[in-house]
């Protein structure tokens, strides 16, 4: 999973990149970058690390420019190094130079690889998103096509997700797979400056105030003249088939200030925790988030039942991600390190404890046994997604499918495992009544309906 973020016409288009990588930290802390062109040549730094730690002040000034492009990531297809980082670059000899990040991932990666390797084209990294950006430079340098041609090339041959903006010398081009799986936003200002990002809440703090999907199979281009729109046929690219945005957005990954596919994330996740508690079953005392992910359904599940919302487990912010850790007895420890409960809180309580997403346990697991020994009578879990049983191709991290909770063990065994009272998800019937066009969302995760097929090599 990752973040993007595209600026045209600011004088410092650098710092501008930086506080909207700064708002999407959440899509990928792994690494970041950026490429910042003053209409002749490019400025590219990227680094191992956080945004705020690799983009200081010193490193902002040396990165001169009125266009940028940015990207934080989190891996999912290419190890965690520094080459496999975005923004990807191509100098030309006596071409412009072309920028590329994005957020996604290709499932026929291999196919066009070894398609343009027969041509002589050359990769420095495994990342899809150097796919792309070759895949188009060869287009237009060796074929003579224009990159707007190239771009709807793309649309053809690429099967998978994409959200991504490219810089060439004075201009930017911001497109989106025609399924538009992952989100994206653009807007303009009223002094001219033109943003483009992944989530819309790093438009707000840039003072987008109008903003706007970029659309399914939408390319926008921008130069000092005009913005350009071109639609590619999305209907014959998708055999007749609905755009799929990827639901897990709504449910875990996006920041619940942002606004996805025309929904405001954070009323979704409340609507789900009212569905979960339309159907609870037991006496609950109180209900108490997995924070942050879990805040809203909480509230959602505290306001349609009328008890009280209980912010009775404590996150550490400094802890970084448990969820990518290699191994189960880091992840554990990591778990341990991350989240506390409330001293002489938890006694004789009747817990309803609320978590987006199982995946491989570890998390809840850990959790129950806390509250437990914090004295909590009984735990029961309330969780905002169907079970997770499929791995995800289109750009979100889930490991093999052999290694995910739900497969392993019937829903009675995960209970007695994570030493729960009781386990309930959502089911999916009443998750696709909270989002307005439930028939556009991928539920892959949940049902295995890929809606552009899997990878040659199923994880
Ligand atoms: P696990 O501990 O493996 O069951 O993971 C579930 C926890 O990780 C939940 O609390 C989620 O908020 C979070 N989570 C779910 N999916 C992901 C993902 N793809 N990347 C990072 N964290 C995730």
């Amino acid at each position: 999973m990752c973040g993007i973020i595209g600026v045209f016409n600011h004088p410092k288009a650098a710092e501008l990149v930086m506080l909207g990588l700064f708002a999407e930290q959440h899509r990928g802390q792994e690494s970041c970058g950026m490429a910042v062109s003053d209409g002749r040549a490019f400025r590219l730094r990227k680094k191992m690390g956080l945004v705020k730690q690799v983009f200081t002040p010193e490193v902002l000034k040396e990165l001169d420019g009125t266009i940028a492009i940015g990207h934080v990531r989190y891996p999912t297809r290419g190890t965690a190094t520094e080459f496999n980082s975005q923004p990807h670059l191509v100098e030309t000899l006596e071409g412009p130079s072309y920028a590329l990040v994005s957020n996604g991932d290709i499932i026929n990666y291999d196919e066009i690889r070894k398609r343009l390797e027969e041509k002589n084209v050359y990769f420095k990294s495994d990342n899809d998103c150097e796919l792309i950006l070759r895949f188009i430079v060869y287009k237009v340098e060796k074929e003579g096509r224009s990159v707007s041609d190239s771009i709807l090339e793309v649309m053809q041959d690429f099967k998978g997700a994409y959200s991504a903006v490219l810089a060439v010398r004075d201009k930017l081009y911001m497109f989106r797979d025609p399924f538009a799986i992952r989100p994206m936003v653009w807007g303009k200002r009223a002094d001219g400056v033109v943003v483009t990002a992944s989530e819309s809440c790093a438009l707000d703090i840039l003072g987008i105030t109008k903003q706007e999907e970029v659309g399914a199979g939408e390319i926008i281009i921008v130069d000092d003249k005009e913005i350009k729109r071109i639609r590619a046929d999305v209907d014959k690219l998708r055999n007749g088939k609905k755009p799929s945005h990827c639901i897990f957005e709504l449910v875990y990954f996006s920041r619940p200030d942002s606004h996805d596919f025309g929904e405001d994330v954070y009323s979704v996740r409340e609507a789900i925790g009212r569905k979960l508690a339309q159907v609870e079953e037991y006496d609950i005392d109180i209900v108490v988030p997995v924070p942050d992910s879990a805040n809203f359904i909480a509230v959602g599940y505290s306001r349609e039942k009328n008890i009280p919302y209980e912010m009775g487990l404590i996150r550490n912010h400094y802890v970084g991600r448990t969820f990518i850790k290699p191994d189960q007895t880091i992840r554990d420890e990591g778990v341990q390190q991350k989240f506390n409960t409330l001293p002489n809180f938890f006694e004789g309580k009747r817990v309803a404890l609320i978590d987006d997403s199982i995946v491989r346990g570890s998390t809840i697991k850990n959790l129950v046994r806390m509250i437990k020994y914090a004295g909590a009578k009984e735990v029961h879990l309330r969780i905002g997604s169907p079970q997770v049983k499929y791995p995800c191709y289109y750009g979100i991290d889930t490991p093999n499918q052999g290694n995910l909770i739900a497969n392993k063990l019937t829903l009675d065994e995960i209970r007695d495992f994570v030493d729960a009272d009781s386990i309930k998800h959502i089911t999916l019937s009443d998750l696709r009544t909270t989002v307005a066009k439930p028939d556009e969302y991928c539920y892959a995760c949940f049902n295995a309906d890929y809606p552009v097929g899997v990878d040659n090599e199923p994880k």
